[in-house]
């Protein structure tokens, strides 16, 4: 067998403390899951079901590297949120059983075109052309389950330009990260290599060219990008 191409590199991630790297399957992110943002965004907040869209893998930019202001937007918002990296999957997954799948710990943004998502929401329609545009998920480097300490006080937060701008602690998520992921896993088949962006506190705002961004799941991981 050959392909009819050479296949594009499959995306990964460094992994902190090793030469290896985690290679990316998918991208699941949960919309709405503090309180604080969804009612920020003009909805009530809500324990039901999760409502979860998704971003292309290649969509990660890693490794600091810069981010490019996308295009047919004027309103780039940040969110700031705690990834979930997967080492296992499968369907229907307990609860409890959850923590074993984890491989790492990481912190991403999930860059939105605001603009473009409050007009396909007016529509109806999906939200891929405002939250999966290329560049869309800034990540940090993953730390590994086995060192990560990530529990309710653990610390989520982003600075832009020496500013704070959104803070909250994992405590304050509507679904905790055993729920989302067995919740997703009633949907999809879960693999390892699948990531999980958990939600965004409030404080979500607009980029500029040239801002210096700074998240941080206090204690596991870290970003540094900026706005290009
Ligand atoms: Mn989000």
């Amino acid at each position: 067998m050959s392909y009819a191409f050479t296949p594009l590199p499959i995306p990964s991630l460094p992994i902190q403390g090793s030469d290896q790297r985690y290679p990316v399957h998918r991208i699941f992110c949960i919309g709405r899951n503090y309180a604080e943002h969804a009612r920020e965004m003009g909805v009530a907040p809500e324990a039901g079901t999760p409502m979860f869209f998704c971003k292309p893998a290649d969509a990660i930019v890693t490794d600091g590297t810069d981010v490019p202001y996308p295009p047919l937007t004027s309103e780039l918002h940040h969110e700031v949120e705690m990834v979930v990296a997967l080492g296992g999957g499968g369907r229907d997954i307990a609860v409890a059983r959850v923590p074993e799948l984890i491989f790492g710990y990481g912190v991403g943004l999930d860059l939105t075109r605001r603009d473009l998502q409050r007009q396909v929401k007016a529509k109806g329609h999906p939200w891929d052309i405002a939250k999966g545009f290329d560049h869309s998920a800034p990540l940090s480097a993953l730390q590994p389950a086995s060192a990560a300490h990530v529990d309710g006080r653990t610390v989520l937060r982003l600075g832009v330009n020496g500013t704070l701008r959104q803070q909250a602690t994992l405590a304050e998520m509507i679904h905790d990260v055993p729920a989302i992921v067995a919740a997703l896993s009633t949907l999809f088949e879960l693999h390892a290599g699948d990531l999980v962006f958990t939600g965004t506190p409030s404080g979500v705002a607009a980029l500029q060219r040239g801002d210096e961004l700074h998240a941080e799941l206090v204690g596991v991981a870290e970003l540094r990008t900026r706005i290009v």
